[in-house]
């Protein structure tokens, strides 16, 4: 499939000095309680089904989660907390997500990223966001026959969205829709087909976490109510 050969494909990008730099200097030094593992230090891919239905998207990869593991929101507290809501809802065959070829399967279900290599300070710059953004446009073209419903975790996930999803056949309302968490809005496809749904989530950070401005049961019907405009 041609989803599979952009995953394949990506993981070869260094479009973006300043990123190459930061994943490999992270995987140089390492934090102190992954001194022995051998640390992805790449692009990582979207993860999850070529044929799915909802899509999630975030930021980019923590320099010590999924630029670790290579695999997305995959070794981090933001992962820990998506992928136990996604197994509460039936959409994960397990409710973590430790390392690539751990054995995790989504259904129906896919995660990606507007930046695929680790920032610094999880920021990326519009430069680096706008070099990345061929690659979520060709992976929502490869999605466009079955996705139904995209979740924006996060304001940059939602700014990022907007301009990929146009270029990718769906129509983007004017107004432009504005961010928050429970926003949704329905994005007409150009070809006539049907619409796509896009709903704003909170970042699964442990910056939204930890103060409480985002709980499990938070994310579970976000999800929950993403899933079900899915179709899933
Ligand atoms: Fe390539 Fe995107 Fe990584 Fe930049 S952030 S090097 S465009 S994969």
């Amino acid at each position: 499939h041609g989803l599979a050969e952009l995953d394949d494909l990506v993981v070869g990008c260094r479009a973006c000095p300043r990123l190459v730099a930061w994943r490999e200097e992270a995987a140089r030094v390492k934090r102190r309680a992954f001194q022995g593992q051998d640390y992805w230090a790449r692009p990582i891919p979207g993860f999850g089904p070529a044929d799915a239905r909802l899509v999630l998207v975030g930021l980019a990869p923590a320099a010590h989660g999924g630029n670790r593991t290579g695999r997305i929101f995959t070794g981090d507290p933001s992962g820990d907390l998506l992928y136990a809501s996604l197994h509460r809802l039936g959409l994960a065959s397990q409710p973590h997500s430790t390392w690539r070829n751990d054995g995790l399967e989504l259904f129906g279900v896919r995660i990606t990223d507007p930046v695929r290599c680790a920032p610094p300070e999880n920021r990326p710059t519009n430069a680096e966001r706008d070099t990345c953004r061929p690659w979520i446009v060709r992976e929502l073209e490869y999605l466009r026959p079955t996705v139904r419903a995209v979740v924006a975790l996060g304001g940059f996930a939602w700014q990022a969205l907007l301009p990929a999803l146009g270029a990718a056949g769906w129509q983007i309302p004017r107004p432009r829709p504005r961010f928050g968490h429970g926003a949704h809005a329905a994005l007409p496809a150009t070809d006539g087909g049907p619409a796509l749904h896009l709903h704003g989530c909170f970042h699964v950070s442990p910056r939204n976490t930890y103060t409480g401005r985002l709980t499990p049961a938070m994310v579970d019907d976000l999800l929950r109510t993403a899933a079900a405009t899915a179709g899933l």
